[in-house]
């Protein structure tokens, strides 16, 4: 469902906008390869009309999927926005587009999301790459070797197993 606010709904009382939009509707354009958008964006908000405005607070939140930038590892990511707010104007020159009495909401959520994206995503604040992965020994697998073996070799020890 998008997310579209009736002004003549909007006129007589303030409308509660909650609910999901997915995360392909928000049009993101991705900054990298690190993020993964596999979740739908969570909004809880309220929108006001106030002299010739409409006031769209509440909380955003975008849950994902990130490769870290240093390690490489996949890790989960919510991205959070509390205090979302937004003034839209409906009136003056950056009044915002108006189509069959409603307002579409996405464009002025995708702003303030793509400024808090993760640039460059780490799994752990002091995450030391792979140089801490290739001496952490027996716990987990050196990426890079995995990277260079070939699919064959897989699965000549998947069959080595059998
Ligand atoms: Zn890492």
């Amino acid at each position: 469902m998008p997310l579209v606010v009736n002004l003549r709904q909007l006129e007589s009382e303030p409308q509660d906008l909650s609910g999901e939009l997915p995360a392909a509707d928000l049009a993101l354009e991705r900054p990298d390869e690190t993020l993964h958008l596999t979740h739908p964006l969570e909004h809880e908000l309220t929108a006001t009309l106030i002299d010739d405005a409409i006031l769209l607070q509440g909380t955003l939140r975008l849950p994902m999927e990130c490769d870290c930038v240093r390690c490489l590892k996949r890790f989960s990511f919510s991205l959070e926005l509390s205090e979302f707010a937004a003034h839209l104007p409906l009136v003056g020159e950056d009044a915002v587009p108006v189509v069959d009495e409603s307002v579409d909401l996405t464009p002025f959520l995708r702003e303030d999301i793509l400024l808090t994206l993760p640039q460059h995503p780490l799994c752990k604040p002091d995450c030391r790459g792979l140089s801490q992965l290739a001496a952490g020994g027996a716990s987990g697998t050196n990426p890079q070797t995995n990277a260079g073996a070939s699919p064959w070799a897989v699965l000549n020890e998947l069959k080595l197993k059998e």
